[in-house]
């Protein structure tokens, strides 16, 4: 597979052509950045986590019946995927409060619902990635009624899997966002990452914080909290 010009160079990943048209490349950066951008920085060996990482998750999901954009981890931090029309939402499933719901709505951090939270943003930098119900989303044009539908299922049955898998691991999974995209035959699959950028991750005993948010909120210990988490998942994989 010939790595063709870059398409797009985003906040934690650029995207290059292949010599296959319905194929890309992505290549996972140490970048991070938080606050719409307003907060910058290097995470020494996050692209490599988040790439190996994303990969086994979507093989999982695959596995269990999730199409995804995966097709082969090229190196450490390249991968090759089929190329889809990105839906731009940003699908955010929750078990427990934290972050912006927490600030929206007033509870506390680890409340637990009974029932998982479905939410959606509408993905625009610009816009600063607004909160949407499934009515805007109609009204703005971004996907069809059976399109929503669809991802909310598979949002759920994501995180049904993941949230399994992660208690096997010692880890609660609090929340995580997922982008979906269309295929040019119209299929919606799961494409961009899961990875400690995307997901909040507690342990489940101590309740010490295993993600993106010890960077987002200047607590230290980054980098290793990505090398533990990569370490609960490889020895349960
Ligand atoms: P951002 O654009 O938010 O800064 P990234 O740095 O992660 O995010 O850039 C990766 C970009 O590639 C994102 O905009 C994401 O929506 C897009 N993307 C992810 N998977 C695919 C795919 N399979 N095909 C096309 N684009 C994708
Ligand atoms: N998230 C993400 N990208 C975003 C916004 C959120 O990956 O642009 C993830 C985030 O890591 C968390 C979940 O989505 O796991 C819910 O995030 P929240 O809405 O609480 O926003 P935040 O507190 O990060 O602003």
């Amino acid at each position: 597979m010939q790595k063709l010009e870059q398409i797009y160079e985003g906040k934690a990943k650029k995207v290059f052509k292949t010599d296959d048209p319905s194929l890309c490349i992505v290549d996972y950066k140490d970048d991070a950045t938080a606050f719409n951008g307003l907060k910058k920085g290097p995470i020494a060996g996050k692209g490599v986590i988040n790439n190996k990482m994303s990969n086994r998750l979507m093989k999982m999901l695959e596995t269990k019946g999730v199409p995804t954009h995966f097709v082969e981890e090229l190196s450490d931090r390249e991968t090759l995927v089929k190329k889809v029309s990105i839906v731009p939402l940003e699908v955010i499933v929750r078990n427990i409060a934290a972050g912006s719901f927490s600030k929206r709505y007033g509870v506390d951090e680890g409340v637990k619902f009974d029932e998982p939270v479905v939410e959606f943003s509408y993905k625009n930098d610009d816009l600063g990635d607004p909160l949407l119900n499934t009515s805007h989303a109609l009204a703005l044009k971004l996907a069809t009624k059976e399109e929503i539908d669809t991802i909310k299922t598979y949002a759920l049955k994501i995180n049904a899997i993941l949230k399994a898998f992660w208690a096997e691991c010692g880890v609660t999974l609090v929340d995580f966002k997922l982008e979906f995209g269309k295929t040019p035959d119209g299929k919606i699959i799961l494409a961009d990452e899961i990875s400690p950028d995307t997901c909040r991750f507690w342990d489940s005993t101590t309740g010490e914080k295993l993600d993106k948010d010890r960077f987002r909120r200047d607590m230290g210990g980054v980098e290793e909290a990505y090398e533990e988490i990569m370490k609960r998942f490889a020895e349960h994989e």
